[in-house]
């Protein structure tokens, strides 16, 4: 059958199969797409699947053994979104009162918009009176768990989907707080990482397109012991170049001599600086 129909083939049917054979190819390539999108959506379902294995929605950071935490992890900013508008912070990341303050306090008005940071999804939407008061958990795309904390209203619901700047609750003062504010986390696997270290409230932009995660012995100690016990991780410190930053003014702002930050960023004192570029400051 198919000989005959070789045979009885003329030319305009012959040009119908040269015709016919890029077609195959870019339907190989829908189909790989297919996958693609497919893979994706598996994704965005669960963010950041190939770090989290599992999915819950009880606690904001008890991972334990349930998670490998790798040595080195660079963490994709982009797509961010600040999640207030708000720049003044009024309390830092750091140890506090003998106890350790895993976030970055924002002023914010009762009322005031929170938004997501990063798309992801929402893991969890509690209230719990002596801590975060009504908060929210959502972990991203990117790896980072963020949290929201003492809000006013809760505008999501558990295991939704969200985009970076869709709005998920109101500025409050719930739970252990005094004064309105956004109690703002940022978390890897659990262990906690200066918000500082990414966000720049004040100018409201990223501190850099990516933030390296190292795994520290501090990090390690927090897999390995209590579930609660914190770690300040990430020494690496980065600066964004503004118009009019040089590199003696970056250097006395960071802390760190000028010619560490040749040697960090391969650069001499001489090299002009561009807008927008990146150093690295420890
Ligand atoms: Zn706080």
């Amino acid at each position: 059958m198919a000989a005959a129909a070789m045979i009885s083939m003329n030319s305009f049917s012959q040009d119908l199969i040269a015709r016919q054979a890029p077609i195959d190819k870019k339907l190989k390539t829908v189909d790989s797409l297919m996958l693609l999108k497919q893979i994706r959506a598996e994704q965005s379902e669960f963010p950041a699947l190939d770090l989290y294995a599992s999915w819950s929605n009880e606690f904001v950071h008890r991972y334990g053994k349930d998670v490998t935490i790798p040595n080195s992890y660079d963490i994709d900013l982009t797509g961010f979104c600040m999640p207030t508008t708000n720049t003044r912070i009024t309390s830092k990341f750091g140890p506090r009162w003998r106890r350790m303050h895993n976030g970055i306090d924002i002023k914010v008005q009762i009322g005031d918009t929170i938004v997501a940071a990063f798309d992801g999804k929402v893991r969890i939407v509690k209230f719990e009176r002596k801590g975060y008061g009504q908060y929210i958990v959502i972990r991203h795309d990117n790896g980072l768990e963020t949290v929201y904390g003492h809000l006013s209203k809760q505008l999501v619901k558990e295991d939704q989907l969200v985009r970076a700047g869709e709005v998920i609750g109101l500025g409050g003062n719930t739970g252990r707080s005094t004064g309105s504010h956004l109690h703002f986390e940022t978390r890897f696997l659990g262990i906690a990482i200066n918000p500082a270290l990414m966000f720049d409230f004040p100018n409201q932009d990223i501190v850099a397109d990516t933030y390296t995660f190292k795994k520290t012995r501090g990090a390690q100690q927090n897999i390995a012991g209590s579930h609660d016990s914190e770690i300040v991780e990430g020494e690496i410190r980065y600066h964004k170049v503004k118009s009019g930053d040089t590199l003696s003014r970056i250097a006395k702002l960071r802390g760190v001599s000028v010619s560490t930050l040749c040697k960090l960023n391969g650069i001499k004192t001489t090299t002009t600086l561009r807008i927008g570029q990146v150093l690295r400051c420890s």
